[in-house]
């Protein structure tokens, strides 16, 4: 498994991959990789025949007073993981091989990013789609994954995609949690000993929610009020958002029908974490 920083050098390991014949593979990730990502990597590299995990923490789609500067970077244990899991190329390039400029150009995909984290997180997603556009052009895979977990995201990725004909397939993987129930992220790094033992108050609200709709509930603004008193009787939390949405076009709803995603993001302290589930009725 080689380690490379360059575009150059991805074109041309993975351009030798597919002439040999390979189905190509990419995992897109901001490094500080854990047992989720671990997990996805198997899954991944087992639906391709040479996978391209790519680590780079992409200025672009982190806000002003977001963590951009504090968010983990350790490349060396993420490269052990990576050579664990099968994967054949690491592609983690510095920030300036990725925007050697300024930038003029922008890949945005509306609607979809109007609300949920697009709207706590202005910017965010243009800066998520414009490098997952560029990684797709660097590495052109035949296949591409991403989490469950970041829902929004994979709406948004699925929508760009089919919106300026990218030639792919993306494939969603499962949300992998602890024990506990808690997603597994990076960010959970942040969190003090007594947040960590707070933080599954997400999966707690999601899994209400879950039963109450398994119980008849089809009403969407008691949904939120439920998931709200929950995540609420949790004094280290403060809710950003409690939303249920049209699992396709990601608008609120009035009623629970069809497949709807659930979707949470709450201030656990100081660190803002992300959750959901699809409900199908
Ligand atoms: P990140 O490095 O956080 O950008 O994550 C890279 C990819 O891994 C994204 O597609 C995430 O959705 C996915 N991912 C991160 N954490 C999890 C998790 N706990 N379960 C499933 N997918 C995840």
């Amino acid at each position: 498994m080689d380690v490379v920083q360059l575009v150059t050098e991805v074109r041309r390991q993975v351009g030798a991959a597919r002439r040999a014949g390979k189905r190509i593979g990419l995992l897109p990730t901001l490094g500080a990789l854990h047992t989720g990502h671990a997990r996805l990597m198997e899954q991944a590299a087992a639906g391709c025949d040479y996978l391209v995990v790519s680590i780079f923490v992409n200025p672009l789609q982190f806000g002003p007073h977001e963590d951009y500067q504090r968010y983990p970077r350790q490349l060396a244990a993420d490269v052990a993981i990576c050579r664990e899991k099968g994967v054949a190329l690491v592609f983690a390039p510095e920030p300036a091989e990725m925007y050697p400029e300024a930038s003029y150009t922008y890949v945005e995909v509306e609607r979809l990013t109007a609300g949920l984290c697009g709207a706590s997180r202005p910017g965010h997603f243009r800066g998520v789609t414009t490098v997952v556009a560029k990684l797709f052009n660097i590495v052109q895979p035949d296949v591409a994954y991403f989490g469950q977990k970041d829902a929004q995201q994979v709406a948004v990725v699925q929508r760009m995609v089919q919106d300026l004909n990218f030639p792919l397939t993306i494939a969603v993987l499962p949300t992998v949690r602890a024990e506990d129930g808690l997603a597994l992220s990076s960010r959970n790094a942040y969190l003090s000993p007594a947040e960590r033992q707070a933080a599954p108050v997400l999966f707690k609200a999601l899994t209400a929610a879950r039963e109450l709709v398994a119980a008849g509930e089809r009403s969407a603004a008691n949904l939120r009020a439920a998931l709200r008193q929950i995540l609420q009787s949790e004094p280290l939390s403060r809710v950003d958002y409690a939303e249920v949405v049209d699992a396709g076009t990601l608008e609120p709803v009035e009623l629970v029908k069809g497949r709807v995603l659930v979707a949470l993001a709450v201030y656990i302290g100081r660190t803002r974490l992300i959750d959901n589930i699809v409900l199908e009725t």
